[in-house]
């Protein structure tokens, strides 16, 4: 449902939605125009005035939409097309400066995969094996303004910004009122042109707009925009008065070779007396280069100044030589970027998904937009509450802004999860937009949708009756972590649903007796035949023997994840004794209540809510029409286990040859290990297998233990 890189969508039939497979060449010349002058004012705003028009991400996702356009129709390429472009052209203000050697930008890395990726291509331009040393250096990246400084004999004699890496402006002046940056270097080549970044630290940052504001005067977006806008000053007394710091970490034309190495030239400019970052590392492989990665964005908050990513360069300067350039980057050094957790963007409609619960979840659709590095088209917006502005406890949220159809939304990505909604702009709010008025009805089955007290969720009253809530529990039951069934997905389930052959879990296990003989017969349907059809009925038969958890968890009980089945399953270990215990609890009262809240992990709501589905009579038919079909396997007591994973805090990662993943977690669990999808601090114990990726790279940070499979099989041994 959250696609990722999907353009698919359609809004009054205009080309900025269409996906670019299925352009005409009309469309696709009429979206470059488009494209074209969105990108071109957004990228004068950004380098001329100062104050960007459109966020890096959006920026982003249309210069690439634009590329695509462009590899997919070359003869409609724009002769001002952005996309092989660097920067902007110079404002009118300042003198232009042609630079002696070009100032690049460098290419992008989103994802560890990447990084692996650029490795791997200068090793094979290079013709070099896995084997042979390839040092790299890792420095952040920092985000302010590049700028290149000139040295004749010594002496600073020009400062000039990037513009559009052919062209800069000439900003000596303002240069020289930096304290970072020497007049004068001794012992230095004849010619040494000295490049790096303007920028200004975010505690000076914040002073600045403070005194901003005092004087009645507009503050600045970012720290970037801060320091591109001091150092463009046309008065330098202006600059002077701005609080701007350097970094130096390339340089451009020189008269003699300085240094054999990335990290020898960085060692001579730090005696020549620039500041370089002392952040930077040798790395001898991607895996460090990840692992250096992840630790600066840890600490990318407490740094005391922005930064965007991390670059990476080929350390040998010889090498760096024979890599060369590739259009307007080179190859030999490439900047792996820190996700974009926010972006702009439409809200084009609100739609209510109806879930087996009976929860009635608002869903946004979005004008697609990249936020850390994946285009969002989908963002959750909780419940009705949070969409008219009010918090779980009645409060504020958004100090009490409304969300609205047509609205301007900020969307963030937190983690992997699903993508939210976390502010909206109503200074764009177009003035006939409406209130949205949230259903009062389920629209899936037309029955009342109510909200009872303390419930931030409406929920559907239809119950069974309501095909959203059936097809939904279905698709839950058959899922990976419930009955798990070969050949019945969530797919198969819908049509199974909607032609009335299986309407509750119950009737999945008499399907091969209605439907392998007689007039109807599930091998002459549609996308069946022979063959599938037996297949899926051995699959099913294999499922009549499950285990305790399994079943719990794939009765889709509100508040009972898979987590929390487990936990219920190793306490009560047998059918007999659950039902038994949940038959005659009382809610709030007894010992079989106390008893369930004894459970580790298990509350008031989740008691509360097991006990109603145990004891609510169609509910209750319904489960008792399943569990005569299966031969529940009783769970294994967890806190007998005794075993050297007993308590302990394992995750794998990676493939397994021996045997499947939920087969490695079973093992675990019956073990007594709490087995986790994702390394923290917390984690005891890594078991990778090849192709362990990320996981690997940040528990090896963080010193966690990481064995292979072999060695977890020897671990367990005999248990
Ligand atoms: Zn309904």
């Amino acid at each position: 449902m959250y696609a990722h890189h999907y353009w698919g969508l359609t809004v009054n039939g205009s080309s900025e939605t269409i996906a670019i497979d299925d352009l005409t060449v009309e469309q696709a010349d009429q979206e470059l125009a488009r494209l074209a002058a969105i990108l071109g004012k957004a990228n004068r705003d950004y380098h001329t005035a100062d104050a960007p028009t459109l966020d890096d991400a959006t920026f982003d996702a249309l210069k690439r939409r634009s590329a695509s356009i462009e590899v997919r129709f070359p003869a409609l390429k724009r002769k001002d097309s952005l996309t092989d472009t660097v920067g902007a052209a110079p404002s009118d203000g300042f003198q232009k400066i042609s630079h002696a050697q070009r100032m690049l930008s460098l290419g992008n890395a989103f994802t560890d995969e990447d990084v692996f990726e650029f490795d791997a291509r200068i090793r094979k331009f290079l013709g070099f094996s896995d084997n042979d040393g390839l040092d790299y250096t890792a420095e952040p990246k920092i985000d302010g303004l590049s700028l290149s400084l000139r040295y004749e004999n010594g002496e600073l004699v020009q400062a000039a910004t990037r513009g559009d890496g052919e062209v800069g402006e000439n900003v000596t002046l303002n240069a020289k009122t930096i304290a970072d940056i020497p007049h004068r270097i001794a012992n230095a080549p004849t010619i040494f042109e000295v490049r790096g970044e303007v920028y200004m630290s975010t505690q000076d940052f914040a002073a600045l707009n403070n005194r901003q504001l005092a004087a009645g005067a507009k503050p600045f977006a970012n720290p970037r925009n801060a320091a591109a806008g001091s150092l463009r000053q046309l008065d330098s007394a202006i600059t002077k008065s701005r609080p701007l710091r350097f970094f130096a970490y390339a340089w451009g034309e020189i008269s003699t070779a300085f240094a054999q190495t990335q990290s020898g030239a960085m060692a001579q400019l730090k005696n020549f007396g620039f500041p370089i970052n002392d952040l930077t590392k040798i790395c001898k492989n991607p895996v460090d280069l990840v692992a250096h990665y992840q630790s600066i964005e840890e600490r990318r908050s407490t740094l005391g100044y922005d930064i965007d990513g991390v670059v990476y360069k080929v350390d040998d300067l010889e090498l760096q030589k024979r890599l060369g350039f590739r259009s307007t980057t080179p190859r030999w050094a490439i900047a792996h970027k820190f996700p974009a957790e926010l972006a702009w963007t439409r809200l084009n409609d609100i739609e209510i998904q109806v879930g087996r619960t009976g929860a009635l979840s608002p869903v946004a659709r979005l004008a697609p937009v990249t936020v850390g590095g994946v285009v969002v088209s989908n963002a959750t917006l909780h419940n009705e509450d949070y969409i008219a502005g009010r918090g779980g406890d009645g409060e504020l949220i958004r100090e009490g802004r409304d969300i609205r159809v047509g609205d301007w939304v900020q969307v963030y990505r937190a983690g992997d999860v699903i993508p939210k909604i976390k502010d909206v702009d109503i200074s764009k709010r177009d003035a006939n937009a409406a209130p949205f008025s949230f259903p009062a009805f389920c629209p899936e089955c037309g029955s009342a949708a109510v909200r009872e007290d303390g419930d931030a969720v409406r929920r559907c009253t239809g119950g069974l009756i309501c095909p959203a809530q059936a097809t939904e529990r279905l698709k839950h039951f058959v899922g990976r972590a419930a009955f798990d069934i070969d050949g019945l997905g969530a797919k198969q389930v819908e049509q199974f649903y909607a032609d009335g052959w299986i309407t509750t879990p119950a009737d999945i296990f008499t399907l091969k007796d209605r439907y392998s003989t007689g007039l109807q017969q599930l091998k002459n349907r549609e996308g069946w035949g022979e063959k599938s059809a037996d297949k899926l009925f051995s699959a099913i038969e294999d499922k009549r023997q499950i285990s305790l958890r399994r079943l719990l968890f794939a009765l889709g009980i509100r508040h009972v994840g898979d987590a929390s089945a487990g936990l219920i399953a190793g306490h009560y270990s047998s059918w007999a004794a659950l039902e038994l215990a949940l038959t005659s609890a009382s809610i709030g009262e007894g010992a079989e209540w106390d008893e369930l809240l004894s459970i580790d992990g298990v509350g008031a709501v989740m008691a509360t809510s097991l006990i109603l589905a145990f004891q609510n009579d169609a509910e209750r038919a319904s489960i008792d029409r399943l569990v005569a079909h299966l031969n529940v396997q009783d769970a294994v007591k967890i806190e007998n286990v005794d075993s050297p994973v007993s308590g302990k805090v394992v995750v794998f990662t990676g493939t397994m040859d021996r045997m499947s993943r939920a087969e490695a977690k079973a093992r675990a669990e019956a073990l007594g290990a709490k087995v986790s999808g994702s390394i923290s601090a917390k984690t005891d114990l890594l078991i990778a297998g090849p192709g362990a990726g990320s996981k690997a790279t940040k528990a090896i940070g963080l010193g966690i233990k990481t064995i292979d499979e072999d060695e977890w099989l020897a671990l367990i041994d005999g248990l």
